[in-house]
């Protein structure tokens, strides 16, 4: 475990052909909540204006460093499943809401993505063949290798989950070397203790997984940081809402914390 300091992170991206960053990691999937496509300044349940900038960001990282992105997108900005199950809706019921909201989220993304001229593809877990693709990893793998960006909608098609441990999931089927964990609420990292409380907290550079259960630190799901402790996946967590930081995060800067 390292906290911040002036020193860069290990692995910063080496100089490619060209002049260009390489990435530091050839396969990400990049968890984004639904609420990052909200906005604090407006009522719209999707803000154009956020989704264009991400939309940008994510096409740049294609373009300018080659990576092959896979986005998990959640719904918590339309409907969680937990807020009707708490009003008296059947839970199951409630969460199958939400899966649909996230795949409201991944057409917003797919046709903001597809005008910067990045060609995507919707690939979601419940099936609704005359809006997207179904999910097969083999397929998701070869848009991958073709230089498509993957967006996964519907999360994993279970209830009782979030779009945190199908982002994990998804990750290791297709063999991604990384999950990029952006946050929306200005907490740029993992911190010793809610740094909007604490202002002694203290961020981490990087942090294993077990001292991220034992510290009970609520980045992800635990179900999902226990599988991407399981499976050795390590979880880049960042401000998404400064510009430019997903370009940062893959391109190997020192941003974030770095959970593995
Ligand atoms: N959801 C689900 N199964 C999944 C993924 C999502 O039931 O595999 C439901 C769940 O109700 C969740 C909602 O979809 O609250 C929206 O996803 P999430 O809360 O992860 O959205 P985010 O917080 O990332 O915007």
């Amino acid at each position: 475990m390292t906290t911040t300091g002036p020193e860069a992170s290990e692995g910063a991206g080496v100089a490619a052909p060209g002049g260009a960053a390489a990435p530091r990691w050839s396969r990400a999937v990049l968890k984004l909540s639904g609420e990052a496509l909200a906005s604090a300044s407006s009522d719209e349940t999707i803000d154009a204006a956020t989704v264009r900038r991400i939309a940008h960001e994510i096409a740049q990282c294609r373009f300018e460093l080659g990576v092959e992105l896979a986005v998990m997108i959640g719904g918590g900005n339309i409907w969680r499943g937990t807020t009707g199950a708490g009003g008296g809706i059947d839970r199951a019921t409630s969460d199958t809401m939400g899966m649909l909201g996230t795949v409201i989220n991944a057409l917003a993304l797919q046709d903001a993505i597809e005008r910067e001229g990045q060609p995507t593809r919707v690939l979601s877990a419940i099936a609704m063949q005359e809006v997207c693709e179904p999910y097969i990893r083999r397929r998701a793998i070869r848009h991958l290798e073709k230089g498509r960006v993957v967006i996964f909608a519907a999360g994993m098609g279970n209830p009782y989950f979030t779009t945190d441990t199908p982002a994990a999931l998804r990750a290791a089927e297709i063999e991604a070397e990384v999950i990029l964990k952006g946050t929306h609420s200005g907490v740029d990292g993992v911190y010793s203790a809610d740094p909007r409380r604490s202002p002694d907290a203290t961020r981490f550079d990087d942090i294993s997984f077990d001292e991220v259960l034992a510290r009970g630190l609520r980045v992800m799901d635990l179900t999902a940081i226990t599988f991407c402790k399981d499976n050795a996946l390590p979880i880049l967590v960042f401000d998404l809402m400064a510009p430019g930081n997903i370009r940062s995060a893959l391109g190997g800067e020192p941003i974030g914390t770095l959970i593995r």
